[in-house]
């Protein structure tokens, strides 16, 4: 057993739970993968990549992933809620049986999106009447497109709300560079991909008689997406000028003050990675990389088992050899399930989060349905 066993509980993590874990990753200088989920299989793919390499996880999905999981059949208002709230209780339904802490929580809310965000913090509260915490653990707010003030009163105004559940909120100044799920900041003023000190602290003033369950992601240079070496530059030191300065102005004992989240990790080298964890990234969101080796794993499915995949019946062993076994969803998503599992398994790593968290093990007795609370 590690010493974070002794903290945090196994299945999804809330409250308390949560600041433990979030603490302890800030002390212990390692982050924690945020992945991106579209499907069930994909979060399974995520859960047992981190169960696979003994690390916590989390699992977020998008407004975009929140409505694929619903059915991109169903056009209504409230599809990226309905999905999104699916998938988070399909996470808590299998959560305990990978024995390792999960969080939940969804990626970036723009100004337009705000009405997705009011009906998942409706669901957590109804989920809060009823088990005594919140379905979530945490949201991210991203309101970096609109001037300072404005975002950050903003997301004062959503955090006091979500304080009575003891959710975290993530919230989003200065811009992460790239695309993703719909969002294009590719042609962005260069001067926006940096966040100075005083921005993050303004955040930090703002949101802390509050409460202290925030994460801020500032802007480093990162992007979204993966692009040729050379593209992107990244200064993590800028994360660590943000900690002093808040050390300075809060004369705090703490030589990191903040939680800090990096945003567009994929595609970044392991010193890239680690530099930002040192200076006190305990979050780092990983999509592309993952949406591609899930990919992979179909790709190199087909290619191995090409012959037979192109008819029902009939293949190199005879004509009337049938193929099913072949094309069965569980036969090809599995193979995309165990090339992403490969990949996050890399990336936790890379995170310093291997072997943080021993796995437990559900008793024969454990059944959680009609249960969700404990799940
Ligand atoms: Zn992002």
């Amino acid at each position: 057993m590690t010493a974070l066993n002794d903290i945090v509980p196994a299945g999804v993590v809330t409250g308390d739970d949560m600041t433990a874990l979030m603490e302890y990753c800030r002390e212990n200088e390692f982050a924690l993968p945020a992945v991106n989920v579209t499907s069930s299989s994909v979060a399974n793919a995520a859960l047992e990549a981190a169960r696979k390499a003994k690390s916590p996880v989390i699992i977020q999905c998008s407004n975009g992933g929140g409505g694929f999981a619903l059915g991109k059949g169903v056009k209504c208002a409230d599809s990226a809620a309905a999905g999104s709230i699916a998938l988070a209780m399909h996470v808590r339904s299998v959560a305990k049986y990978y024995g390792i802490p999960v969080v939940l929580h969804t990626d970036h809310c723009a100004k337009k999106l705000l009405p997705w965000f009011e009906k998942l913090l409706e669901a957590n509260e109804a989920y809060f009447a009823k088990y005594g915490e919140p379905l979530f653990s945490s949201h991210m707010l991203d309101l970096s497109e609109e001037p300072d003030e404005e975002n950050i009163a903003l997301c004062a105004k959503y955090f006091k709300r979500m304080m009575p559940m003891k959710m975290w909120l993530e919230m989003e100044i200065g811009i992460t560079g790239g695309e993703e799920d719909g969002v294009n900041n590719e042609d962005v003023d260069q001067d926006k991909l940096y966040t100075s000190p005083e921005q993050v602290f303004n955040v930090y003033k703002a949101l802390s008689p509050i409460g202290g369950l925030f994460s801020i992601a500032a802007a480093f240079g990162n992007v979204h997406g993966v692009y040729k070496p050379g593209n992107v530059k990244l200064s993590p030191e800028r994360l660590g000028m943000a900690q002093t300065f808040a050390k300075e102005q809060l004369k705090s004992d703490l030589d990191k003050p903040l939680f800090l989240v990096m945003h567009g990790g994929s595609g970044s080298s392991r010193e890239e990675i680690n530099a930002a964890v040192k200076n006190g990234v305990i979050k780092m969101n990983i999509d592309t990389d993952t949406q591609w080796a899930y990919w992979d794993g179909v790709r190199q499915f087909e290619a191995g088992k090409h012959d037979y995949l192109q008819q029902q019946i009939g293949n190199p062993d005879g004509d009337d050899a049938p193929n099913k076994k072949y094309y069965d969803p569980r036969a090809w998503l599995r193979a995309a399930e165990e090339s992403m599992v490969e990949r996050l398994v890399v990336s936790i790593d890379q995170l310093g989060g291997t072997d943080t968290y021993e796995p437990t093990e559900i008793g024969a007795g454990y059944c959680m349905v009609g249960d969700f609370m404990k799940a």
